[in-house]
């Protein structure tokens, strides 16, 4: 793989991975949480009624879901990285193939070639 493309990447990783670590830490209150930790979220007071109780557990189990997925691309995006030290960044992970750089530019933390990744989303 190209040297200036692969830094390009991990440059847009790392940026990627200050993000969503910012991001993560406006949902948590700035705690620095593990991950799948949720006993540090914070739960949203709003009153002592019905529908504000309702409210409140909507607004966190939103929080809930949007902390899932930010550590999910978290995850990939430190995999990513990961393989970057490793030197395996730009293999598929289940077919050992090159993954084609376009793919990689767009979306820089594929661990799966286009063939691989279409084979799994159908099986399931
Ligand atoms: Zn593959």
């Amino acid at each position: 793989m190209d040297k200036t493309i692969l830094e390009q990447l991990k440059k847009k990783l790392q940026t990627d991975e200050q993000r969503l670590v910012t991001e993560l830490a406006t949902i948590t209150g700035g705690v620095d949480t593990e991950e799948g930790d949720t006993g540090k979220l914070h739960f949203p007071q709003y009153g002592a009624k019905d529908d504000e109780n309702a409210a409140e557990v909507a607004t966190f189990s939103d929080s809930f879901s949007l902390k899932r997925k930010i550590e999910e691309s978290l995850h990939d995006v430190r995999g990513a990285l990961a393989r970057i030290e490793k030197e395996t960044y730009g293999i598929c992970r289940y077919c050992a193939k090159p993954i084609d750089e376009r793919r990689l530019i767009a979306r820089p933390e594929s661990g799966a070639c286009v063939a691989c990744k279409e084979e799994l989303s159908s099986r399931s």
